[in-house]
């Protein structure tokens, strides 16, 4: 079990809301909040795909835009008392066209896969053939799995990584575009650690004759502050979540030229999703506002960085780090060498309170562990506490000494909401 005992949790967890009238109203989900509140100050965020938004995105969250409908774009809703439903939407279009360079934005859908199913709607039909990275390397739910509306309704077809390597074999993926012409290319994964070549898929994509849909989820917050390259130049469509590296509310977003806007927002609403969560949309819109700062661009780099120190010191303590290091927010370690597959790490980290995911390896079935930086780093975390953290993961994973004292006092010391 996480390490959770040492003080109960309770409305004075420090989080940045007044849990008062709830306390009153509801004293059952209240103590729940609370009690997550307290999880996440007290172990450590190592899931690759979490991070702990502003204070101000959860202003935004917990306002009364959560009350209004509106169906439809500003200026052509379905409901009355739009006009700062309205002015909400057009603040968060704005600031996602600047920050990604794009020439239209839909801010819209609920999460990452709305996105990815509107991308679809809007681009193909269904039985039609589509090259993604297949799942086994690394490709999202929305790539193809036979459980998601992807595997169902379209033709997937995988590429993968080289076993050796870890990387994208970009021969591969343009021989298996020119043999099976695919309607689409998507690009975007929910492991690769490294940058992905945008200009080799385009064109890949232009000589099959296929769209090219990037699924930048993991890097967007990267891309914003200028640590990943952007696909906005390159690709047909991208898709995003504003919840990841971004540091945004839970939420997806899609960005693409003006050619294909209408397409893209006629997909969204109403062919895929009806009225749009207006309070996320206005959170959405203070995410891109703070990611627009210069203090984001540097905390994107700092992201990367503390993941290299992090990759170094898992690889001394033994661990395989798939594609020898990262690019990224994102490391994938194969715990084998240490006596571990890794649901049995994952479980060991819970253990000593860090909290990550298993994920699948390039080679054989055996599953690895995925670890990011993002979380860490907004804490206020520097490259030592890096280094020291491989040093208890590798120490958590080989079931030796107490790793769970050390890592409850890193996550005292970097309160995710100070104060
Ligand atoms: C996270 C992710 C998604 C889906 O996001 P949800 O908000 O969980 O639906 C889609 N594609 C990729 C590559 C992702 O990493």
């Amino acid at each position: 079990m996480p390490v959770t005992s040492a003080s109960s949790p309770s409305a004075a967890t420090a989080v940045p809301q007044d849990f008062g009238a709830l306390l009153r109203e509801d004293p059952e989900i209240a103590g729940v909040l609370a009690g997550e509140a307290h999880r996440q100050a007290h172990t450590l965020q190592l899931t690759a795909a979490e991070n702990f938004v502003s204070p101000a995105v959860l202003a935004a969250l917990g306002s009364p835009l959560a009350n209004k409908y509106a169906e439809g774009y500003p200026g052509a809703r379905h409901h009355g008392g739009c006009e700062q439903a309205d002015a909400a939407e057009r603040i968060a279009v704005r600031r996602a066209t600047a920050l990604f360079g794009a020439e239209h934005a839909n801010v819209q859908p609920h999460s990452g896969s709305s996105a990815v199913l509107a991308a679809y709607a809007a681009l193909l039909r269904p039985g039609d053939t589509v090259l993604a990275m297949g799942l086994p390397y690394g490709g999202h739910l929305t790539h193809g799995s036979p459980a998601n509306f992807s595997g169902r309704w379209f033709e997937f077809i995988g590429y993968g990584v080289d076993p050796e390597s870890g990387l994208i074999d970009y021969d591969q993926v343009r021989a298996l575009a020119l043999a099976h012409r695919p309607k689409a290319v998507v690009s975007g994964s929910i492991s690769y650690p490294r940058h992905i070549d945008h200009a080799r898929f385009r064109e890949i994509c232009d000589e099959a004759g296929a769209f090219l849909i990037a699924d930048a989820a993991h890097p967007m917050g990267l891309i914003a502050g200028g640590a990943a390259p952007n696909p906005v130049p390159y690709a047909d469509v991208v898709c995003a979540t504003t919840h990841k590296v971004l540091r945004g509310p839970r939420g997806g977003m899609l960005l693409c030229g003006a050619d294909l806007a209408e397409r893209i927002d006629r997909a969204v609403f109403p062919f895929t999703q009806g009225g749009a969560q207006m309070h996320t949309v206005a959170a959405k819109a203070v995410a891109f506002g703070e990611a627009a700062a210069p203090s984001f661009a540097a905390y994107a780099h700092r992201v990367v960085a503390h993941a290299r120190v992090l990759a170094a010191g898992l690889e001394a303590e033994g661990f395989e780090i798939v594609t020898g290091g990262t690019d990224t927010h994102l490391i994938v370690a194969d715990p084998a060498p240490l006596g571990a597959d890794g649901p049995e790490a994952r479980a060991r980290l819970a253990g000593a309170g860090m909290v990550l995911d298993t994920c699948a390896l390039p080679y054989g079935n055996a599953r690895g562990i995925r670890l990011g930086t993002a979380a860490l780093t907004t804490q206020g975390m520097d490259d030592a506490d890096m280094a020291r953290l491989a040093v208890l993961i590798g120490s958590a994973v080989r079931g030796e000494g107490d790793a769970g004292a050390e890592v409850r006092e890193m996550a005292e010391a970097h309160p995710p909401y100070p104060g």
